[in-house]
């Protein structure tokens, strides 16, 4: 039976999301996260990786990088939030999405797919409308960044 459901997303408005088809306990492999496995220097030199943030790009060891960005990788529709209930692991060449807390039916599937901070990130609005959202789709390790730089910001005006 299939753990989840795509519908409209509640977070990314113009766009789908997976949702709980049933109570989940965490821990449960949901889904594994398809695509085609590319080396890094392909990452390095197509253009393609150039302005579309790696959102979908999960580098798998020193030399391969799995890119899931393609219509039949459903895993690819999970969002990003700021409070995310799942998370994604990975073994060898194969990535899979876990919960990290039990979910409850009808609950969006979300992952902490943050970018890395870098100069970028105002580009990349976060709507999940979690309490601890900070604004951008940044990973949880470079939030603290962000809310440095709004504090200096702040003291300059
Ligand atoms: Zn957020």
């Amino acid at each position: 039976m299939k753990l989840y459901k795509i519908k409209k997303s509640k977070i990314d408005n113009k766009g789908r999301g997976l949702y709980a088809a049933s109570n989940i306990k965490e821990g449960t492999k949901i889904i594994n996260y398809l695509g085609k496995i590319i080396t890094n220097k392909e990452v390095d030199r197509s253009k393609k990786f150039d302005n579309k943030k790696p959102i979908y790009l999960f580098t798998l060891n020193k030399k391969y990088t799995l890119d899931g960005d393609f219509s039949w990788n459903i895993a690819g529709l999970i969002n990003h939030s700021c409070d995310n209930n799942c998370d994604y692991n990975g073994k060898g060449l194969k990535i899979w999405i876990t919960a990290i807390r039990d979910i409850k039916k009808g609950e969006e599937f979300t992952c902490d797919y943050g970018f890395g901070y870098d100069e970028d990130y105002k580009q990349f609005p976060c709507k999940c409308k979690s309490k601890n959202c900070c604004g951008y789709i940044v990973r949880a390790e470079s939030r603290w960044r962000i809310d440095k730089k709004f504090s200096m910001a702040n003291k300059k005006n």
